[in-house]
């Protein structure tokens, strides 16, 4: 079987979820959301996987159980399940939103057979109290998942596991971070997708293997924010439209990316809780820093970003509470801002694309 390039990962993620998980005889550990510790599945012999969103116009089974409210993301993950495309062993949710905390309840409803838990890690972040009441969800966790899974947590597979997920975080940081200086956006979405459905040491062999695309030169610099990104396609169309991604506020980018931990921890449950809630990089989901859309828009502006694009998927609540503050942080250093909502296309619709052309124009003259 030919190793597919890391491109081609990002584009069909299910399809390279479940050859790794084949290819390491695992069953796989599905995350619903990006700030799952995917490290916690590892330390039970399963194969982490976060399933990036996978738009589709329809999701049969998912649609006829969830709530008509439910994000995109979480439905195309939920559809995944119900419909058996993976051989799963564990699920994870986070709590953090209406769409996660409703999950687990239903999915068993739905007569899913795999079991599914809540890691209840705590909303308000950046205290001293938020560290004790993560590690305590981690410690529930884990108990359950031996419990439902049969086998105890391997304290050493969590260490090893904890280790090289960091060192792929800090690879993609790099990447992210080289945006300001010509790096190329597509290679960094491309590695953060696959980086969701690859054990570390595979990701990191085909970054190694593959030499990294040149990035267009042109194009208006633009922030991109939002929780899940919907799909590759969606980074791809907005670079054919014509911007030139220079920062990132993405929960499949930096934010995920920036969450660390001290080396060589004397406890690695208390150095996974540490890494989970400092204010910074959370997004809108968690109580953090009140000042974050602040710090976004500075970022962005010493990025040297012209305009910003928000994506947020449909009926996301904490992206849609956040967007007026956001945009108004944006728009106080001179870089304006549009929405875009994503749901069920792949890509960027004509709308879209007509709102994001037309915001690349104001900020050329029309020249974009
Ligand atoms: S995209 Fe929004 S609604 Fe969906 S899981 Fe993430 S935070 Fe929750």
């Amino acid at each position: 079987m030919p190793t597919r390039c890391l491109r081609d990962v990002a584009l069909d993620p299910v399809a390279e979820a479940l050859e790794r998980a084949a290819t390491r005889s695992r069953r796989i550990g599905l995350a619903f959301a990006g700030d799952f510790p995917l490290e916690l599945f590892e330390a039970f012999g399963l194969h982490g996987v976060c399933l990036p969103a996978t738009p589709r116009e329809t999701y049969p089974q998912a649609d006829a159980v969830l709530q008509a409210y439910t994000c995109g993301f979480v439905r195309s993950c939920a559809e995944a399940v119900l419909a058996s495309r993976l051989p799963a062993g564990l699920v994870g949710t986070v709590s953090g939103c209406d769409a996660q905390t409703n999950l687990p309840g239903v999915l068993v409803g739905a007569g899913v057979q795999v079991p599914v838990l809540n890691l209840r890690l705590p909303i308000r972040v950046g205290t001293p109290a938020s560290q004790r009441q993560a590690r305590a969800a981690l410690v529930d966790f884990c108990h359950a998942a031996a419990r439902v899974l049969g086998v105890p947590l391997d304290p050493m597979a969590l260490t090893q596991a904890m280790s090289r997920y960091q060192d792929v975080r800090i690879r993609l940081t790099g990447l992210f971070d080289d945006l300001a200086n010509g790096g190329s956006a597509l290679r960094a979405y491309e590695a953060a997708l696959a980086a969701r459905v690859l054990d570390p040491d595979a990701w990191m062999a085909r970054l190694d293997a593959e030499p990294a695309s040149p990035a267009p030169r042109d194009g208006v610099p633009i922030l991109l924010s939002g929780s899940v990104i919907p799909s590759m396609q969606a980074v791809i169309d907005l670079v054919d439209v014509g911007c030139r991604i220079v920062a990132d506020d993405t929960s499949t980018g930096m934010r995920s990316a920036r969450r660390r931990f001290q080396p060589d921890p004397a406890d690695p449950m208390d150095a996974l809780a540490d890494s989970l809630v400092p204010p910074e990089p959370r997004g809108p989901e968690r109580l953090g820093d009140p000042d974050r859309p602040a710090l976004v828009a500075m970022r962005a502006a010493r990025a040297g970003a012209r305009a910003a694009i928000l994506l947020r998927q449909k009926f996301c609540d904490p992206q849609a509470f956040e967007a007026p503050s956001l945009i108004a942080a944006l728009r106080a250093v001179g870089i304006p801002a549009v929405v875009i909502e994503s749901d069920r296309l792949p890509g960027l619709s004509g709308r879209d694309r007509t709102v994001v052309q037309t915001l690349l124009e104001q900020e050329t003259g029309g020249a974009a």
